[in-house]
């Protein structure tokens, strides 16, 4: 059996999450284990460079009242990600809330940079940072999101950030579409769920719509925990409204794991058929769709009609060509010249990686009328 806890919270108060994280910690039997840590390695969603109000990174204060717990029992932590794209992980610890919050509780950033990696092998090479490898024991702190390539992103696609930043870039472009996408995070979740202590969601602030970078802030008032990241993916996404035997990654760990959903226990503040208010995952689940019928080798006349493609705003664009250096398709350019990247439709994998990782919200899809009128009817909500 494995226990997923939600509990109600509408605020970012550190006093008031360390209560409700530790009711979580405690009714999910998870203290037994953390008092047989010495140290631990945090691991929040750092998308980016980004403020917490953006609801894109994990909220620096649910970070501090599991530090606090952490400290109350005198286990030593440190703190890491790989941000997307170019940005630096030191400069998204600042604006993310992350460097001030190290100095304050003394804790440590690990810097990517300086930090070594290890190569596995699996369904392709993989290199990811050494200190999740070497952890003793990691906690996850994922954010609450829809994600318009993989529908959510929860528990495990935040282990998608032990890759460091431009070698997730080679990821993407060995995958044709967002299942085969999904299984390289599963094999990625897979190299480091030993490690894996704790699981929590901050749903506080989330985001749904075009997310992960891109949608609408919400606030849906909720913190979720479990022992098992593939059990909190499963509860936390039909939180949101999604069929989630149909989230890729929790489908796919799920069978590889031989686990059987009506294991899965749902506890907490909210009935078991609770589904959050105005949480709109129809943006999401249209374009993951669109973008795995795209992922099919189209005659030339159909793909004529029938095409999606990214478009670069030029009043929006600053020319930072964080998008152009990332581009796993290496389909963008951008000269001096040019207000915005221009696209070689050719040689774009349909990725969404500028879309996520553009700082200005300068990205956008942008489909024929056709493949709107496609993408209408077939709603993948009827799946
Ligand atoms: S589209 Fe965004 S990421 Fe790309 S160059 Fe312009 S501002 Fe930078
Ligand atoms: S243009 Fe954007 S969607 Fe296309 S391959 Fe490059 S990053 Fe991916």
């Amino acid at each position: 059996m494995y226990k997923v806890i939600a509990k109600k919270c509408s605020t970012y108060d550190i006093p008031k999450l360390k209560k409700i994280i530790d009711t979580i910690f405690t009714d999910t039997e998870f203290y037994p284990t953390l008092k047989s840590l010495t140290t631990v390695l945090l691991k929040p969603n750092l998308l980016g460079a980004y403020p917490p109000d953006r609801a894109i990174t994990t909220h620096p204060n649910l970070v501090a009242a599991v530090i606090e717990i952490l400290q109350d029992h005198k286990i030593k932590i440190s703190l890491m990600d790989n941000p997307g794209g170019t940005v630096t992980a030191m400069r998204a610890y600042q604006l993310s809330g992350f460097e001030s919050l190290a100095k304050l509780y003394g804790i440590t950033l690990i810097n990517p940079f300086k930090n070594g990696i290890y190569t596995y092998k699996k369904n392709t090479k993989y290199s990811v940072s050494k200190a999740f490898i070497d952890a003793e024991a990691i906690i996850n702190l994922a954010k609450l999101k829809t994600h318009m390539y993989t529908l959510f992103t929860g528990a495990i696609k935040n282990f998608y950030g032990i890759i460091p930043g431009l070698a997730k870039s080679n990821l993407h472009r060995l995958a044709p579409n967002p299942t085969k996408f999904a299984e390289f995070v599963v094999d990625i979740y897979e190299i480091i769920k030993d490690k894996v202590a704790f699981n929590l969601i901050d749903g506080i602030i989330g985001m749904d719509g075009d997310g992960p970078s891109t949608g609408d802030v919400k606030k849906f008032d909720i913190v979720l925990g479990s022992k098992n990241a593939i059990a909190l993916d499963f509860f936390a996404s039909r939180l949101m409204g999604y069929n989630p035997e149909k989230i890729p990654t929790t489908r796919i760990a799920a069978a590889r794991e031989g686990l059987d959903f009506h294991d899965f226990h749902f506890t907490g503040d909210f009935k078991d058929d609770y589904i959050l208010p105005h949480c709109n995952i129809q943006a999401s689940k249209r374009k993951s769709r669109i973008l795995n019928l795209l992922s099919v080798p189209l005659k030339g006349f159909v793909k004529r009609f029938f095409w999606t493609i990214p478009y670069f705003d030029p009043q929006k664009c600053v020319q930072c060509k964080a998008c152009v250096k990332f581009c796993p398709g290496k389909a963008l350019t951008l000269e001096e010249k040019d207000l915005a990247p221009k696209i070689d439709p050719q040689k774009c994998i349909l990725c969404m990686c500028c879309i996520e990782i553009c700082p200005e919200h300068a990205v956008s899809l942008k489909k024929s009328f056709l493949g709107k009128m496609l993408i209408q009817e077939h709603d993948p909500s009827k799946a």
